[in-house]
């Protein structure tokens, strides 16, 4: 982690952050740097950067393989190189402005990969990189037809947060940097491709696609998938693609889609990116969701049938304003993604569903935040909202500190501030930072000098974003339903019986506080009663079976075949939070033996977040 005090980042930002170039009285140009210092990129953008991209690729199921070119205008400030990242590409060629140009690629990095750095004059203004990519990719997931949910035809979907982009396109791939880009896509005949971009509704004849983006994105928003999926439209901005056996069901989960775009746009201005649709994944897809611009996507296992997960959809959404139109300039300022995404999501959810359901996911994501904080109880500095990954990966960073943590700061501000004010200000923020990138230090100030300064304001910001663990003035937050749930699992214990008349009404999110409260010291006898009246082993909800799974590995409950079941659940879903609390209940009771028996069969379905992750975790090498 690089060990930047507040004091060497505060000069860092100082002497980079004025904007642009300006005329000397001689004439001569000098130039400012536009861009901050950055640990996860090779890229100098001060010197040369890649403004648009215009990538011609062509997707080979049978090699596995994407082969093709990636060409981009540059802005060149006199540079004879530009520097690419690319982390296992075969780079086959490369040009300036048509021509062919040297080439030479540096040390390779575990977690960066290498330096690509292409030789150019100070005119030129058009490079071109032609490449494919290798079996090592990490960005892609080419799944076989059995790991779809129609069973036909492979899929191909690509993940690029964090680093990952530069492993199927070479780019300047930190978040700093945005590019346009439109992209010619060969398909096999009867898939279909999209991209975060304008998309297609439906299959070409030749399997051929051209996509535009139009508004700035930094690069690891650039997203493809290659399925046989079919679209529906929700209303004329908002619609669903899936695969044929998922169509209708995942329309009717998602059916809300329209009203939350508008009730986003109530709160912090219109939606930017004209599209929103959502695709659904093959449950291999490493996370809930991915905000990708215009076209999020998901994990299937927040199809519940009950529209109960649906705060995802929320989520990604909101993402449109924090992340994706205003953006974290280097992954040690996540929680500006995250942490606002958070607060923004339970505010939609707030205004759809009403206070109640808002108050327990808040109340989830604080009792994840303290289950967090004691895992990083030997590393405080992980605690901090305004992060140091130098020479780490920046998926260090992608824990419930930047979300949960990230949250409750806001939460806590509107509390002192008033929500009229806060959200008065977010607007702002976002509307004067729109398709731009932040920095904690540029927020910090501005929030100073919008918020806090104007209405002289005192709030510990600083605390909050720079010191480890949770300000003693954090909000409180509670929620009425959860305090029933917490009395009826004490009645439930203390009589060894269910009370179906106090559950026949809740929620999934009732049902994991329930489940996530059971004592440490609780008997197997008591899992067994549950089990045999709610059937608990058998949820068709993925996220109480993740969290009932976990109690049962905890407190070693083996009724109903729950092995199998677990089993089974761990080689069909690769949402990493899913897998990684599953096999962290394995570890924690010192079972890492059965975990690692599992693991040799359900690996080779996760996408490479989840297997590194995971890999990780049981400290296992194939
Ligand atoms: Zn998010």
């Amino acid at each position: 982690m690089k060990k930047i005090t507040i004091i060497l980042s505060c000069i860092i930002l100082f002497t980079t952050s004025c904007n642009s170039s300006k005329e000397t009285k001689k004439g001569e140009k000098t130039t400012t740097s536009k861009y901050v210092t950055e640990s996860h990129s090779y890229a100098q953008p001060n010197a040369a950067v890649v403004k648009h991209l215009n990538l011609n690729i062509t997707v080979d199921f049978d090699q596995e393989v994407i082969s093709g070119s990636a060409n981009y205008s540059i802005e060149n400030n006199n540079a004879t190189e530009i520097i690419l990242d690319s982390k296992f590409l075969d780079i086959q060629k490369t040009e300036a402005d048509g021509k062919e140009t040297k080439f030479a690629l540096g040390e390779f990095d575990k977690h960066l990969g290498q330096a690509l750095k292409i030789t150019i004059t100070p005119e030129t203004k058009n490079i071109t990189v032609y490449y494919k990519t290798t079996n090592k990719t990490e960005a892609l997931q080419w799944l076989k037809p059995q790991q779809t949910a129609d069973k036909k035809h492979p899929f191909l979907f690509t993940q690029g947060q964090a680093i990952l982009t530069r492993t199927w396109i070479p780019i300047q791939d930190s978040p700093q940097i945005r590019v346009t880009y439109e992209a010619t896509v060969k398909a096999p005949t009867g898939l279909m491709a999209v991209m975060s971009a304008e998309n297609p509704k439906e299959k070409t004849k030749n399997g051929l696609y051209h996509f535009k983006m139009e508004q700035p994105i930094s690069p690891y928003l650039i997203a493809l998938a290659v399925g046989d999926v079919e679209y529906k439209a929700i209303s004329n901005r908002t619609g669903v693609y899936a695969e044929k056996s998922m169509l209708a069901k995942v329309h009717t989960e998602f059916s809300d889609m329209e009203k939350m775009v508008t009730t986003a746009e109530g709160l912090y201005g219109n939606y930017a990116w004209e599209q929103f649709d959502v695709i659904v994944l093959p449950p291999s897809f490493p996370f809930g969701g991915m905000e990708n611009p215009r076209l999020t996507f998901a994990t299937p296992t927040v199809i519940a049938g009950d529209k109960s997960l649906t705060s995802l959809v929320a989520h990604e959404l909101a993402h449109s304003w924090s992340g994706n139109l205003v953006t974290n300039a280097t992954w040690d300022d996540f929680w500006l993604n995250e942490g606002f995404t958070v607060y923004f999501e339970i505010r939609i959810m707030e205004a759809l569903y009403g206070k109640e359901r808002a108050e327990m996911l808040a109340l989830i994501g604080r009792q994840d935040l303290e289950d967090e904080l004691i895992s990083f109880k030997d590393s405080p500095n992980d605690t901090k909202l305004k992060l140091d990954l130098k020479d780490r990966n920046p998926d260090d960073g992608m824990n419930s500190i930047a979300y949960d943590k990230g949250y409750l700061f806001l939460r806590t501000l509107e509390q002192t501030v008033g929500r009229e004010k806060l959200d008065a200000f977010l607007k702002n923020y976002f509307n004067s930072h729109s398709f731009s990138t932040m920095h904690t230090e540029k927020f910090v100030t501005y929030l100073n000098n919008n918020l806090l300064d104007k209405y002289n304001i005192t709030f510990n910001t600083n605390e909050w974003v720079y010191k480890p663990g949770i300000p003693s003035n954090q909000a409180k937050i509670e929620s009425d339903k959860f305090k029933n749930v917490e009395l009826t699992l004490q009645d439930v214990l203390k009589n060894n019986s269910a009370n179906t008349e106090a559950t026949k009404e809740w929620t999934p999110q009732e049902w994991v506080h329930f489940i996530r409260n059971f004592p440490k010291n609780m008997e197997i006898k008591h899992f067994e009663m549950l089990d045999n009246t709610y059937n608990l082993t058998n949820s068709t909800n993925s996220y109480i079976s993740m969290v009932w799974f976990e109690q049962a590995i905890l407190h070693n409950y083996r009724g109903h075949d729950i092995d199998d079941k677990i089993e089974q659940f761990l080689c069909n879903v690769g949402r990493r939070w899913y897998v990684t609390t599953i096999f962290k209940a394995y570890v924690k009771s010192s079972k890492k033996e059965e975990a690692i028996n599992i693991y040799k069969k359900s690996r080779a379905n996760y996408h490479s977040v989840t297997s590194n992750t995971i890999d990780n975790l049981l400290n296992y090498s194939q």
